[in-house]
């Protein structure tokens, strides 16, 4: 275990929000930056042991930290309609036009490769990095993409992006500060940087769960940003947002009446616990 620090702020003061001690498990504590209140998990888990938290299974079981079968048709449908709204979301449309010769992309932490098909079919040269080997076994053989499996940190690349993805992904990682950086130079100039994370904080429905909140997932997520914090951190690292937007609400059962109403408000009223947003490399 190490201790963390605010990314924003460097080592600053900080509050403890809550502990969570489940029966037979390790305690996590959330805390809370006392100099810009953004929320994250110290002490945490290093880089090295954190592996063991994401167990194989991760991808294929439903549990309160994984997914039900990434891997079946029916999460692929359902993963590949929330990628059109959100990219409906960030006027992805309108960018993919203004781009001339090849258009290229990456996406970061890209699971099975659902994202990295999804452009590869509207003619990208696109690929994928993933630390899980079982999702780039997948996305290799299966779907047939240039994905490569290991740390995007370590990765070299020979040509510039158009576009960068992280999808879900920045609450997971230790540096995303070092993460932004790099996507920093990877990218052409004018190039875009998608992500997408939960969004803590603001008015957001995720208030009205307390500690309880479906994004606390402790230790994967390690981090939990406001949309204000998220535009700190992008701007500190040379990004220009263009786009943002919120979505979700964790209201009732997936698929129930409770569920698709309160989504829909949480849309209506930028209320979201999930965010969207769309920077072009400054
Ligand atoms: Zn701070």
């Amino acid at each position: 275990m190490e201790e963390a620090h605010c990314i924003l702020c460097g080592p600053a003061k900080r509050r403890a929000v809550f502990t969570r001690s489940p029966a037979g498990g390790e305690a996590f504590t959330l805390v809370r930056c006392a100099s810009c209140g953004l929320r994250y998990l110290s002490p945490r888990p290093t880089e090295k042991e954190i592996g063991r938290y994401y167990q194989s299974t991760y991808f294929t079981r439903r549990t309160d930290r994984g997914y039900d079968n990434y891997f079946a048709p029916g999460t692929r449908a359902q993963i590949e309609r929330l990628f059109l709204l959100n990219l409906e979301d960030l006027g992805f449309s309108e960018y993919e036009r203004s781009l001339r010769g090849p258009r290229r992309a990456l996406d970061i932490g890209c699971a099975a490769g659902y994202f990295v098909n999804m452009l590869a079919a509207r003619g990208w040269k696109a690929s994928g990095i993933d630390i899980s080997e079982s999702c780039v076994a997948f996305a290799r053989d299966r779907l047939k993409l240039d994905v490569t499996r290991g740390g995007y940190l370590e990765k070299k690349y020979r040509h510039r992006f158009d576009l960068i993805s992280l999808w879900a992904t920045i609450e997971h990682l230790h540096r995303p500060d070092l993460f932004l950086q790099k996507i920093h130079s990877d990218l052409g100039d004018g190039g875009r940087l998608y992500l997408s994370t939960c969004r803590a904080g603001g008015a957001s429905f995720m208030r009205f769960f307390g500690s309880r909140w479906r994004y606390y997932n402790f230790p994967e997520h390690l981090y939990f940003f406001s949309i204000g914090q998220m535009m700190r951190l992008l701007k500190a690292n040379g990004f220009r947002p263009v786009a943002c937007s919120t979505y979700g609400s964790g209201f009732g059962r997936p698929g129930s009446f409770l569920r698709k109403t309160a989504d829909l408000a949480a849309k209506r009223f930028n209320m979201g616990d999930m965010m969207v947003v769309a920077a072009e490399k400054a």
